[in-house]
């Protein structure tokens, strides 16, 4: 193998940039050409491709965002994108691929790679932590901290005013978020897709506050099934009919995407990027480059984006004791 081809896909998570950088440098130091793919799929399919250097990622490590860029790209999901993609690979002498993304973006490189078979490894990008064989993803753990400096501010004025917030969080379908959240930032109560949610205890209990609780913080994953923040304040609102008690809601949104990396997810980047390319070198392909117990791990595309990885039941149990 001797020219290899890197792409950021799907959302943008923080790290992604450490892990460019890890994929580039490691390539140029086993004497691999890297060339950067810009908007993931869509410049794929527009041969937006370019050569990379060691100085084409110098000071990135620290950013948000990727300097490669991302997208969606709706032309990818048919076989004339995908043929067209792989024309600008060939043009280019791409022999290997490493694809930082999240569930949609393997989906995407499994069905390429089985049909033209240029080697793909992935790298876990996404905030969400919703991939099966990475303890976690690059991006979690700055989310995590950003929201959790928002809950913090939003704890104050809270007991300030005695109010009773709803905060919802990022995740889709999974509850990863929420719970660090919920747990490092002292919430109530947390909401999340795995579980179902007993409203009902939610409303006995926030009747029964301790007189010394000020306020409440209530954690929403963006994916819980009785909806969104909102829809969640009003039924609980309703059921508790109480005039006194204050009921706010806050999404916090993009925010938990952006910002720099904090030092686990530069660290974690930079170790999946380094390891997706000695995989490439080392004949792995249709599978993902991850971190589990301090260990490297190989894991097939089919696993990460079919496998569920379940919630810890331990922070699930933790949750619940510390709300008393
Ligand atoms: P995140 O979890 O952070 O949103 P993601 O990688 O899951 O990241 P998606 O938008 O779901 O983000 O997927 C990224 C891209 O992967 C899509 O825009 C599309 O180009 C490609 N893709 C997704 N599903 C398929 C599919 N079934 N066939 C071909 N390509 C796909």
């Amino acid at each position: 193998m001797k020219k290899i081809a890197v792409f950021t896909s799907g959302g943008d998570s923080p790290g992604m940039n450490a892990c460019v950088r890890a994929v580039v440098r490691t390539a140029i130091y086993k004497g691999l050409d890297v060339y950067g793919i810009y908007r993931g799929y869509e410049g794929m399919i527009e041969g937006d491709i370019k050569k990379m250097y060691s100085h084409s990622v110098s000071n990135i490590i620290q950013r948000g965002g990727t300097i490669l860029k991302s997208a969606r790209s709706m032309e990818f999901k048919t076989p004339e994108g995908r043929k067209q993609a792989y024309e600008n690979l060939v043009a280019n002498g791409i022999e290997g691929i490493v694809a930082i993304g999240g569930d949609g973006t393997f989906t995407g490189a499994k069905i390429f790679q089985e049909e033209y078979g240029i080697p793909t490894v992935g790298c876990p990008g996404t905030i969400d932590n919703d991939l099966y064989g990475t303890d976690y993803t690059i991006g979690f753990d700055t989310a995590v901290n950003t929201a959790l400096e928002a809950i913090d501010k939003i704890r104050d004025t809270a007991a300030a005013h005695d109010r009773i917030f709803f905060i919802e969080v990022m995740g889709r379908d999974a509850g990863f978020i929420a719970v660090d959240c919920g747990i490092g930032g002292g919430a109530e109560f947390v909401m999340v897709p795995e579980t179902k949610t007993d409203l009902n205890k939610v409303v006995k209990s926030m009747k029964n506050l301790r007189k010394s609780k000020t306020s409440s913080i209530v954690v929403v994953a963006e994916g819980d099934e009785e909806g969104n923040a909102e829809v969640i304040m009003n039924k609980v609102k309703e059921r508790i009919k109480d005039e006194n008690k204050d009921f706010k809601v806050t999404t916090l949104g993009h925010i938990q995407r952006g910002g720099s990396p904090t030092a686990r997810d530069r660290v974690l980047g930079s170790l999946c990027g380094m390891a997706a390319v000695e995989g490439l070198i080392a004949g792995k392909m249709n599978c993902m480059a991850g971190v589990m117990n301090q260990q490297i791990v190989y894991t097939p595309f089919a696993d990460c984006i079919g496998k569920e990885k379940p919630l810890s039941n331990e922070h699930l149990k933790l949750m619940e004791i510390l709300s008393i």
